[in-house]
């Protein structure tokens, strides 16, 4: 018999964790950090529910922290078995755990000070660089396809989900006595719609299902308006003459935007002189990309074929990359025709904030937001309207223009969500909901079940038999 607890992303669709137990093995399926305000981040630091002396391999999906960020804290305390991922996985998780362990390092540093003055205890990070780099030594990729024994009763495979470069859906299969028992996690499923990666891939069978739900009660805006729309800002500005400020997510969205930006440049479009990509995480991670562009969708190819090498790098041949904090700041003294990609995706941090405040206050700069934008950032204060806003210190008057373009998602909506769920052959597999909102999994709930699917909703901690 084998036992599926629920510890993660049962409440929210971060934090995601599971717990597989059979007669002979555990393997712990994702580790992912909560994301949230300060009270449900806390989270992070409690102990593990498991005993991590037990576990005997740990399998990521994807890169995604909400998926994996906890990871180094499991071998800060003694884990050392083997962590399964796709080899493009392994490359994007070093850059995102090396910015998070030195953030995290930093933002300790800086509350110990405080504390101190206060006369209060330390406090510690939830990991360092050093447990990133035993935590890098442990990563053993899998390419998508192919099966592989991870424990004696235990083999996975993964299976392209498309939702960011690596990303997978994780069938397990589960070997007890001569019977095979087939576990299928969807993990986070890409949007069909978006660029560059290929669809989520069909899996006809499985005992037991867990799907995500993230925009289970909803469809995106269709992409066709989104890129008009995104055409439209990049001529306007071209003509009035000011900069255009991209604040974007390192990995997944600022690519994407390349490619787009890139399409433009073939059409003869993309007048702006140059696109300047400015943060050296996104750099890697576009760099990433490059290296494993054999996993793009065959439209995609094709599109890039269109230019002389055939790759990311020749499509938007005016790409240019400001990896150093001079190279940054130079750009403060472009007055137009420089189109800005810079982190962070939600303007709280990164190089963004400076080159908003070279900009925000100029008539004819443009500020377009590309992806979700949480409640209490800057970038929502922004989308809001405000007129004037405080940013490193000092008063800006908001005169830029500023775009929001909502249609980019790298999540299946609810109508590829269930085409996804439909290719499922009888018996249909136990399904379970998880990585939603509250709202979000009734919905789909109700309408799996107009489809003839029955679909259960598990709380924390909760376990299933099979
Ligand atoms: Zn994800």
């Amino acid at each position: 018999m084998a036992r599926l607890t629920f510890y993660g992303a049962t409440d929210g669709v971060t934090g995601s964790c599971y717990l597989l137990q059979t007669n002979q093995s555990t393997i712990v399926l994702e580790c992912g950090l909560v994301q949230g305000n300060s009270e449900e981040e806390a989270r992070n630091t409690e102990e593990f529910p498991f005993n991590i002396q037990q576990i005997d391999a740990v399998v990521l999906s994807h890169a995604h922290l909400d998926h994996s960020g906890r990871l180094p804290k499991l071998v800060a305390e003694g884990y050392k078995s083997p962590v399964y991922m796709t080899f493009p996985s392994s490359e994007l998780l070093e850059i995102l755990y090396k910015d998070a362990a030195s953030l995290q390092e930093r933002d300790t540093e800086w509350e110990n000070k405080k504390r101190r003055r206060a006369g209060k205890k330390d406090i510690v990070p939830l990991f360092t660089m050093t447990d990133v780099e035993v935590a890098l030594t442990l990563f053993d990729g899998i390419p998508y396809g192919k099966r592989q024994q991870i424990t004696d009763d235990i083999e996975i495979c993964f299976r392209d989900a498309g939702h960011i470069l690596g990303s997978a859906i994780v069938e397990i299969f589960v070997n007890e006595e001569g019977t095979e028992k087939k576990f299928v996690f969807s993990g986070d499923l890409g949007n069909s719609c978006a660029a560059l990666l290929r669809d989520p891939e069909s899996i006809e069978n499985a005992d037991i299902l867990l799907m995500e739900s993230t925009y289970g009660d909803r469809d995106h805006r269709p992409l066709d308006e989104t890129l008009n729309e995104f055409e439209k800002i990049i001529t306007e500005a071209a003509e009035s003459g000011g900069n255009v400020l991209i604040p974007s997510f390192a990995v997944g969205r600022t690519q994407e935007i390349i490619f787009y930006l890139g399409k433009l440049y073939q059409k003869g479009k993309l007048k702006q002189q140059a696109v300047y990509l400015d943060s050296p995480m996104a750099i890697a991670a576009t760099e990433v990309y490059h290296r494993f562009q054999n996993v793009f969708s065959e439209e995609d190819r094709a599109s890039l074929r269109q230019s002389k090498s055939g790759s990311l790098h020749t499509f938007l041949p005016n790409l240019r990359y400001s990896r150093t904090t001079d190279e940054s700041i130079a750009l403060n003294r472009i007055e137009s025709g420089a189109i800005i990609i810079a982190g962070s995706g939600m303007c709280n941090g990164g190089r963004i904030r400076h080159h908003l405040k070279h900009n925000l206050w100029k008539r004819n700069a443009h500020v377009v937001f590309v992806g979700y934008q949480a409640v209490g950032t800057p970038g929502r204060v922004l989308v809001d309207g405000v007129k004037n806003f405080r940013l490193l210190g000092e008063d800006i008057a908001v005169k830029a223009s500023i775009h929001t373009l909502g249609g980019f998602s790298a999540h299946a909506s609810q109508s590829q969500l269930l085409s996804w769920i439909n290719n499922f052959k009888k018996p249909r597999p136990r399904l379970f909901l998880v990585h939603g909102e509250g709202n979000a999994k009734e919905v789909l709930k109700n309408k799996l079940s107009q489809q003839g699917w029955t679909a259960k909703i598990p709380g924390y901690a909760e376990s299933i038999d099979f």
